[in-house]
């Protein structure tokens, strides 16, 4: 039997009636769906939902729906996991896949309810009165000493490089090559107006992103793309890449379409060639080869903050005590719910653990250990909301860093279909007729919004629990209650059942 024995999952169906054979939808869809004999014909096989022709149609024209031919139910065998394996008895490679995980694991974040002052302790207006968003991130001393000094104080500690963020979110690292330019530019000018950092993540500084390095966290991963001296010293910290949450234990590699002209300058690697970064980092072996590593790069950058991003595993709370110890600043952690321009699907869905799990375990073990001073946490890997902002900060992260809302609010309809460079929103693509769509004011004004009103609504949640500053929240576990988890995850928690 020729050809595939998998269905179209969508089925794109014209209204011939409303249809004024415009042909935007011709041009808007990077899949190649519609074509123009005598009327506009769709072929659903290449739909993915992204609904960029829904959008630009203007005639509403088009509509979409779920295909929805009945497949015979059975318990073990979902229909996802059948058309997996027709897929693959015909290709005979793994699926690949894009986006955070979308198997329906437990969400922890949906089972935190968050505490509010009531009689006794009142709640604080936060549009009447100033509530402090400002974070720093990287190691503080465990005693501030100072001196008296002409009717006033001096400080006397020698206080470390740290981070200034206006709020506690920041952009994820989304390399140039997974990500275009035009969201580079989106993220740095948006970074810049909020008072905050975005990531290169691991493929090296665009040239056009200089003006806002005050603002940009770099990143070394294990393929070192773009690294030198430079680049090192161009941002305000660097960060090394040890794992991501949507690929733990695994590489990266961005295919050779995807690496045009300005992709290779940037990364430092001959157009159109596979650019691989291997699983490992292949000068560290150990927390020593880490800590190595660390002082290397603050030798070299005049001691800036160095941060480590692990993807969240079974161990983690032990891997960021040794992350501390070997001198990092930061510890990123990125949870199972992590992005990806392109994963493995069978990494992506059954490996790694909840950032939830992973922020609570981790501040409790430095704490323990008394060395939670000398690290900033970041908790990435699933932050949808300002509520999962609070929750992530009660349970212990300094700041969040958001990748996926970033692209949802530049266009990103989570098709996940990143890894075939064919992105009709302009975001995970290099095509430059698709690249072009995506204008960096545009894409900077609306980060801007979103992340303005998430703070808003952060100031909200602060004045209810009757706080005035987002330092009085970090890792104040107290103020959650779970709803419908288990004993055992709660007491991992730390967090007590709702009602008591
Ligand atoms: S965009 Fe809409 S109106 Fe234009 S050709 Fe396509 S279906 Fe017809
Ligand atoms: S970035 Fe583009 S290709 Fe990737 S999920 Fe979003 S819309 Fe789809």
């Amino acid at each position: 039997m020729a050809g595939s024995m998998v269905t179209s999952e969508f089925l794109v169906e014209v209204d011939h009636q409303r249809c004024r054979r415009c042909k935007r939808c011709i041009l808007n869809c990077g899949f190649g769906v519609f074509d123009f004999q005598n009327m506009t014909t769709a072929d659903s096989s290449k739909c993915v939902a992204c609904h960029r022709c829904v959008v630009f149609c203007p005639e509403e024209a088009i509509t979409i729906t779920r295909n929805p031919l009945a497949f015979k139910e059975h318990p073990s065998w979902e229909v996802d996991r059948r058309k997996a394996i027709w897929k693959q008895a015909q290709s005979s490679g793994m699926i690949l896949t894009g986006m955070g995980n979308d198997l329906p694991w437990l969400n922890v974040f949906d089972h935190l309810l968050i505490d509010a002052c009531q009689v006794t302790n009142p709640s604080i207006d936060p549009l009447r009165e100033p509530m402090e968003l400002k974070t720093f991130l990287g190691r503080k001393p465990d005693r501030l000493e100072v001196s008296a000094d002409n009717g006033g104080f001096r400080l006397q500690t020698e206080v470390g490089n740290n981070v200034e963020l206006a709020v506690p979110i920041m952009f994820s690292g989304m390399s140039y090559g997974s990500v275009s330019l035009n969201v580079h530019k989106s993220l740095a000018i948006a970074a810049e107006k909020l008072g905050t950092v975005m990531n290169t993540g691991e493929g090296g500084l665009h040239p056009e992103l200089t003006p806002y390095t005050d603002h940009i966290i770099v990143q070394c991963a294990s393929g070192r793309f773009g690294v030198h001296s430079d680049y090192l010293n161009a941002g305000v910290a660097v960060e090394i890449k040890i794992g991501q949450g949507a690929k733990p234990g695994i590489g990266g590699h961005l295919p050779g379409e995807k690496i045009g002209r300005e992709v290779s300058g940037t990364r430092m690697i001959p157009v159109g060639t596979d650019a691989l970064s291997p699983a490992p980092h292949h000068d560290i072996y150990s927390i020593e080869d880490l800590r190595q590593l660390i002082y290397a790069l603050k030798e070299a950058t005049g001691y800036k903050p160095v941060s480590v991003k692990i993807a969240t595993v079974h161990n983690v709370a032990a891997i960021a005590s040794g992350i501390a110890r070997a001198g990092a600043d930061i510890i990123y952690l990125d949870g199972f719910r992590g992005g990806t321009g392109a994963s493995p699907a069978v990494i992506r869905d059954h490996v790694g653990i909840p950032v939830e799990i992973a922020i609570a375990v981790v501040d409790k073990q430095l704490r323990s250990e008394g060395i939670r001073n000398l690290v900033s946490i970041i908790a990435a890997g699933g932050i949808r909301s300002s509520a999962d902002v609070a929750k992530a900060i009660a349970l212990g992260a300094d700041a969040v860093g958001v990748g996926t809302a970033a692209l949802i609010a530049l266009g990103c309809r989570l098709c996940q279909k990143c890894y075939t460079g064919n992105c009709s929103w302009g975001i995970a693509t290099q095509r430059p007729e698709l690249t072009d769509r995506l204008d960096p004011d545009w894409g900077a004004e609306r980060l801007v919004n979103l992340i303005n009103a998430w703070s808003l609504e952060l100031k909200e949640v602060l004045g209810a629990l009757g706080v005035n500053a987002v330092e009085s929240l970090r890792g104040n576990r107290e103020r959650l209650r779970a709803l419908g988890l288990d004993s055992t995850t709660m007491d991992i928690l730390d967090v007590k059942p709702a009602g008591r």
